[in-house]
């Protein structure tokens, strides 16, 4: 699984919720960290200990045998508290997202990732304090030099269209369905080169990210080569998607 990275979201993605908005508006800080009931992705290595429904110990293999990063517009403390409590932090090799941290008040300090006040990252697409599809080309550059490797990107923002854009051929998107990101990758399927897979929440999400990490290790085997190498997958793919290897493709309304 050396040849896969997969890169997450972190806000309603990784878990459930939008962190920055709940921890603020609804919650004590003690109280979040202490809540597990709005995680989802992350049950996958803690559903043996609180009974909910997860992976078996095989299919975490799976995926944490694939180098995993996170790529998020929320901040650092919120996402490593959250991780660390879950017992998941040693398992991403690489957090992207704004600097935050609790000062000797008891205040929560949170800085842009990029800073906008030195000069501007250049994207017209994305807010100022990040740009993920410049994280994306960052993470290209790095991993071209390790050979072939393929990402496979998930989640569900505005802000996740513009890495999405970044994607290559070799590549694989997830969108959350019916979320902005999927909003607007529906309105053009054209401009997206990975092949798109939806998924609704955290059960689906975690299928199917099996599922393609399966058919690349298949595709590494070279046993389903002829299945995969066609240029016109993405478009079998997006059109008749039920029918294909993937039975979560996402469809194109009419
Ligand atoms: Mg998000
Ligand atoms: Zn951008």
């Amino acid at each position: 699984m050396a040849g896969i990275v997969v890169v997450f979201d972190f806000d309603k993605t990784i878990i459930d919720v939008d962190s920055d908005n709940w921890v603020i508006d609804e919650l004590g800080f003690y109280r979040f960290v202490q809540s597990t009931s709005p995680y989802h992705a992350l049950e996958l290595s803690h559903g043996q200990d609180d009974g909910r429904a997860s992976f078996s110990g095989k299919n975490i293999d799976d995926i944490v045998g694939c180098e995993l990063r996170i790529v998020s517009d929320a901040n650092m403390f919120f996402i490593e508290t959250i991780l660390k409590h879950l017992g998941l932090r040693d398992y991403f090799s690489e957090i992207n997202t704004n600097p935050g941290f609790v000062d000797e008040e008891g205040r929560l300090r949170i800085f842009p990732y990029h800073d906008f006040t030195q000069s501007s990252h250049g994207c017209s697409r994305c807010p100022p304090n990040m740009c993920k599809g410049l994280i994306i080309e960052r993470i290209q550059a790095s991993i071209a030099k390790e050979g072939n490797k393929k990402i496979i990107y998930l989640g569900d923002g505005v802000g996740d269209y513009c890495p999405s854009l970044r994607l290559t051929e070799a590549d694989y998107l997830m969108p959350r369905k019916n979320f902005p990101v999927w909003d607007l990758i529906c309105r053009n399927p054209m401009l997206i080169k990975a092949e798109i897979h939806e998924w609704t929440d955290g059960e689906e999400l975690e299928r199917v990210l099996l599922q393609i990490i399966g058919a690349i290790s298949s595709m590494e085997d070279k046993s389903a080569a002829q299945l995969f190498s066609s240029t016109d997958c993405k478009l079998q793919t997006i059109s008749i998607g039920a029918h294909d290897a993937f039975p979560k493709a996402l469809s194109v309304p009419q």
